[in-house]
């Protein structure tokens, strides 16, 4: 008898997700946070897009700290293109409270049945002939569980991929490397109506730089660059970002840093074991958002999960159904922005400059892609025959 069928490492929005998910389907699961607090602290803008958000949960107000319209791009030359919030991806619509959100994530999760270990990090795994020992560490003392799976959902830093065998490492140019700031008192300096994106590689070398309003004046800012094509640490270039813009370092009034994996991976999941979010590297490789993505990974591990417990089957094979599942949700998505942001790293800034003027005066919130398409098969041919792979 084993102490619960899965065990879900880790407490964000693909383990709660998962958990939850889990205890639905009727599994006996535990999930265990190593951080006292789940939520906190927050390393994330927490932007999410909306349709994407409500099909995944009933959306509430005490966890939406604002609601913006779209997204203000501004190309190295700070050639502006204005883009509706559907048209700007899945980092654009709401501005969550994370601290509330993730909260109230795993609370679904225990009301579902799920129970929940915070202060508690799991730290190795034993395979036996019949399932897992998991070893965990909460407050000092170790104990172990038995289950019949795990269920990786411990984000950037994973550890429970490598330990059942799948390759997470990531190389310098697979991981953004990220610095933010909540600032205070930005309200007469922009439209707090819109997130703001600042790309270019002089300003943010393969990555770039945010401003995600949060209401009341405040907003995330941040950047995110590419080790491998950044001289400097992230930080350098966000705070020479805020003297350009006047920004005062003095309404800094939190500061966090974290990685974002934007390389997918070929194998999510091992015998006995299913990977999620960031841990299955499922973040965006463009926009760097893996927010949602967690959560419909999360969604379709504990179906998975439940179908495997069902027929007693946790083998490799019968587990590579989730790699199927999650690719055809998103994956492909994924595998095509991987190649596009691979297209757009090449781009020297002034590249970037003649898309974004090709692009300017137009009413961006009324083109589809193939009026995107046409304005740039008509104003920058050449662009066009490089991206064209990605259109059609
Ligand atoms: C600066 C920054 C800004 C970002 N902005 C956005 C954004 O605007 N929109 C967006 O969609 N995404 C954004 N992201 C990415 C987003 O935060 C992640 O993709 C998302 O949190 C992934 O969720 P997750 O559940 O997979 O992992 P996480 O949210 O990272 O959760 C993993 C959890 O596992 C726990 N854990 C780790 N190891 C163990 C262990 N051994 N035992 C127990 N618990 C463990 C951790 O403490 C953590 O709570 C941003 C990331 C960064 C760094």
């Amino acid at each position: 008898m084993h102490d619960y069928d899965v065990v879900v490492v880790g407490a964000g929005p693909g383990g709660s997700t998962a958990a939850r998910s889990c205890a639905e389907e009727g599994l006996r699961v535990l999930m265990v946070e190593k951080r006292q607090e789940i939520g906190a602290p927050v390393r994330c803008a927490e932007g999410v897009s909306k349709s994407e958000l409500s099909s995944l949960v009933e959306v509430k107000k005490k966890w939406i700290a604002k609601e913006v319209q779209g997204a203000k791009i501004y190309s190295p030359d700070n050639t502006l293109i204005t883009l509706s919030a559907e048209q700007a991806g899945n980092e654009v619509g709401y501005i969550l409270e994370r601290k509330i959100f993730d909260r109230w994530l795993a609370k679904q999760a225990a009301r579902a049945g799920a129970d929940v270990l915070v202060k508690t990090a799991a730290v190795g795994v034993e395979k036996e002939k019949d399932g897992l020992r998991v070893k965990l560490r909460r407050a000092g003392e170790f104990f172990e569980v038995t289950v019949k799976m795990i269920i990786g959902a411990d984000g950037v830093e994973s550890r429970v991929g490598k330990w059942m065998g799948i390759d997470t490492t990531l190389k310098l140019n697979e991981i953004e490397s990220c610095v933010q700031y909540l600032i205070t008192g930005l309200e007469d300096m922009y439209d707090m109506e819109y997130c703001h994106f600042w790309i270019g590689h002089a300003r943010s070398p393969g990555g770039y730089i945010w401003l995600f309003p949060k209401g009341n004046g405040s907003a995330n800012v941040g950047i995110g660059v590419m080790p491998s094509m950044a001289k400097k640490p992230a930080k350098y270039y966000l705070d020479k970002f805020l003297e350009s813009e006047g920004i005062s370092t003095s309404k800094i009034v939190e500061v966090v840093a974290g990685g974002v994996p934007v390389s997918p991976i070929d194998r999510i999941s091992a015998e006995r074991c299913l990977l999620v979010g960031d841990a299955a590297r499922h973040a965006d490789p463009i926009t760097g958002g893996g927010i949602i993505n967690a959560m419909r990974g999360g969604k379709i591990a504990g179906k998975v999960a439940a179908e495997a417990v069902k027929r007693d089957d946790f083998s490799a094979k019968f587990l590579s159904r989730y790699d199927e599942l999650c690719r055809e949700d998103f994956g492909k998505t994924l595998e095509r922005n991987k190649v596009l942001q691979k297209k757009i790293l090449k781009m020297k800034d002034e590249t970037l400059n003649s898309i974004a003027k090709s692009l300017e005066g137009y009413r961006m919130e009324d083109l589809s892609v193939t009026g995107i398409v046409k304005v740039l098969i008509k104003k920058n041919p050449k662009i066009f025959w490089d991206l064209k792979s990605l259109f059609f």
